[in-house]
């Protein structure tokens, strides 16, 4: 049988914390999609069509990851592909409250679905994507944390601004 899980995410943009998580999930998983949520309550930096292209060219071609965009609720998707693992990483304690306010309400509405949480590397448990813009912004060199094409986008987009 195939083992499947799903790691939902903004990705806006993918850092070399969430690839971690994804090449760690791949030890457990024979396939993991990774979803980008589309949610238009957010205001994103990149649209969900960059984000979901940017994580494309970061993963490379390879059957074991399925990238795609979320619009839904991530139970719906779970449900829709015969997922029965959410993914989600841990840095700080920080992060702790929300990821399990976040993974009691999907348990809340389906309690065949469990998240598991994959403890960040820690060298990147200070990285989030919100610091990477921040520093990209201000034009400083995200080389350490984000993969060269991502680089390379947020280049692209500063010299557009
Ligand atoms: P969201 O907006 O849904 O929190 P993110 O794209 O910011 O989406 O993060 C997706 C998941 O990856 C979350 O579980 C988050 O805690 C985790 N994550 C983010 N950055 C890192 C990192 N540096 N190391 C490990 N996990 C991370």
């Amino acid at each position: 049988m195939t083992t499947k899980a799903v790691y939902p995410g903004s990705f806006d943009p993918i850092t070399n914390g969430h690839i971690d998580i994804i090449q760690r999930a791949k030890e457990k998983f024979d396939v993991i999609y990774v979803t980008i949520s589309d949610n238009s309550l957010k205001n994103p930096f990149f649209s969900a069509d960059e984000r979901v292209s940017l994580v494309q060219d970061v993963v490379g071609q390879d059957d074991r990851i399925i990238v795609k965009k979320c619009k839904g609720l991530i139970i719906d998707f779970c449900l829709e592909h015969q997922i029965d693992t959410i993914i989600r990483g841990l840095r700080a304690v920080s992060d702790f409250e929300f990821e399990f306010q976040l993974a009691l309400t999907n348990r809340t509405i389906n309690d065949q679905i469990d998240t598991i949480f994959l403890m960040t590397d820690a060298k990147y448990s200070f990285l989030s994507s919100s610091l990477v813009k921040e520093l990209a912004n201000f034009g400083g060199d995200v080389t350490p944390f984000v993969a060269k094409q991502v680089k390379k986008a947020l280049d692209k987009r500063r010299q557009h601004e």
